[in-house]
């Protein structure tokens, strides 16, 4: 029966009997065969559990080799994997799991007392699987036998909902077909060169489209092997890296590797490929990089709505502070963003993209998806960009005011409803300013009511508890008046000015 992710991603590890994930240091090793296995009995506890076809699976878990399995899995059970931040709470996880009304939430041990009620309360069961592999979920698959009927699936079936934000208020769920997330990965594959031979050092999250379906749906389709850390941890990179020949990143791996003393030309020389996303290379760490070691960072441009959009080429120029060129079977227009009108090579317009690889739509949300899609079927990015006459794609910025921090995406709304509920505040923006190491850094400008003193203090206690660590602003400001156009609105590049200029920021924390 046919099911287009498991068929060309997770079937042929049948036949992979060398390892699928290296071992990193001491850890075993486990074949693409082993894998397949792991998938197999994931999916036959996943039925257990009672997630039929067309049921989403929602997973909030650290990222080991058992939770990709549960992607193999979900999609082996024809069902739709919707993977969490794990730095989401327990407030957003509610939020998700309302929204998304998953059949199953799989979470860590550790939260499961948390997420029990919020479970219960939208009808999802509750299993856990932990950053060592344990919990009822494993025990589950333990129970299971290595053989799966596959259920069959459509190209046009969805298999992914992935949230674009961890907003409460405005956060989507986009919707992802097999044919989708295939044909992202199989032009990845082509342009990028991927064979059997390759090994892909991959520590970016497996909830984000980044490294759940760039780095990992590639590696398996072109039966590459992986060496799958837990996350960017400095030491364990450089460790890696003369074993690895692809490194996928966001911006601020590469400024962190060039801190590093240690990293050099001679740990890189099994290395074919350093591919950046997710967030804007600047120029300066494109030079710097290729100074150290002799290799020119691949940046490519997509996003959780369309997977990949652009990439520089593999064997052509690859154009420091340019996402490059579109990827075969892909249109990417900059058009009027009023009509939607094409626009020529130089002018900036709205970035619009059309192809197999763009989303089905917004979960439950028509009437958003209608905006977002022109008649001709061009997806509206919203992202703010321009041609070269030679075909380069340059992005200028963002329609919206979103604020990338270390490649995850904070809608200053979400943030600012939250600050507008505090005792004492009147009124409040939230600001991204340009960050070393994070991109951008959140910066919360805040006005207080009329003879009010804000607890500064109290405030920041309150995002801590409420708001992912990436979401929390860096600083709170407070300021007399948010400065307003005349058609009122508040004028938030002239705060950016203001707060870009003698902003502290602590380049050595964590994203
Ligand atoms: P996400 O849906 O989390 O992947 O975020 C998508 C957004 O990230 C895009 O709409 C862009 O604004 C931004 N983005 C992705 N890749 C790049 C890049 N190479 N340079 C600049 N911005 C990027």
């Amino acid at each position: 029966m046919p099911n287009p992710i498991y068929d060309r991603l997770f079937a042929p590890l049948i036949d992979m009997s060398s390892s699928l994930f290296l071992a990193p240091v001491d850890e075993a090793a486990i074949s693409g065969t082993e894998f397949l296995a792991m998938v197999h009995r994931a999916a036959g506890a996943l039925r257990a559990r009672g997630v039929r076809a067309g049921d989403r699976v929602a997973v909030q878990v650290a990222k080991t080799p058992e939770a990709l399995a549960v992607y193999g899995a979900t999609a082996a059970v024809g069902a739709i994997f919707l993977p969490l931040n794990t730095a989401y709470t327990a407030a957003e996880v509610d939020y998700f799991v309302g929204d998304a009304a998953p059949a199953l939430l799989l979470v860590d041990p550790a939260r499961a007392d948390s997420l029990v009620p919020i479970a219960a309360a939208h009808g999802a069961k509750l299993s856990t699987l932990g950053a060592d592999g344990r919990g009822s979920f494993r025990d589950l698959c333990d129970a299971q036998t290595d053989v799966f009927a596959v259920e069959h699936r459509d190209d046009d079936d969805l298999v992914a909902l992935l949230y674009t934000s961890g907003t409460t208020v405005r956060s989507k769920g986009a919707m992802l077909t097999h044919a989708n997330l295939l044909s992202n990965a199989e032009a990845l594959a082509r342009e990028w060169r991927f064979t059997s031979h390759d090994v892909l050092l991959h520590a970016l999250p497996i909830f984000h489209t980044h490294g759940l379906f760039v780095a990992t749906n590639v590696a398996l389709l072109s039966g590459a092997s992986m060496l799958f850390l837990s996350g960017f941890d400095l030491d364990a990179i450089l460790r890696s890296l003369p074993r690895a020949t692809v490194l996928m990143g966001v911006p601020t791996f590469y400024t962190r590797l060039l801190e590093a003393p240690r990293f050099d030309r001679v740990l890189c020389e099994r290395m074919r490929l350093f591919v950046s996303g997710s967030a804007p290379l600047l120029a300066e760490t494109h030079v710097a990089f290729e100074a150290r070691t002799g290799h020119r960072i691949l940046e490519r441009y997509g996003m959780t709505e369309t997977n990949m959009n652009t990439t520089n080429p593999y064997d052509g120029e690859r154009r420091a502070g340019t996402v490059g060129l579109p990827l075969p079977g892909v249109e990417v227009i900059v058009a009027d963003p009023d009509t939607g009108a094409p626009l020529s090579a130089g002018e900036t317009g709205v970035v619009e993209v059309r192809g197999p690889n763009v989303f089905k739509g917004y979960w439950r949300m028509p009437e958003k998806t209608r905006e977002d899609f022109r008649d001709n079927g061009f997806f509206i990015t919203g992202d703010l960009g321009c041609f070269s006459d030679d075909g380069y794609l340059t992005l200028v910025g963002r329609q919206k005011d979103l604020i990338i921090t270390g490649g995850f995406n904070v809608y200053p709304k979400e943030v600012e409803l939250l600050l507008d509920e505090q005792p004492g505040v009147l009124e409040s923006a939230v600001i991204g300013v340009p960050h070393p190491d994070f991109g951008e850094a959140v910066v919360a400008v805040l006005v207080a009511q009329p003879g009010a003193t804000l607890d500064l203090v109290a405030i920041d206690a309150v995002l801590r508890e409420q708001l992912a660590r990436y979401k929390q602003p860096k600083t709170l400001e407070i300021v007399p008046e948010l400065p307003r156009n005349s058609m009122g609105k508040v004028q938030k590049n002239l705060l950016r000015q203001w707060f870009r200029e003698g902003f502290k920021v602590d380049a050595t924390e964590n994203p």
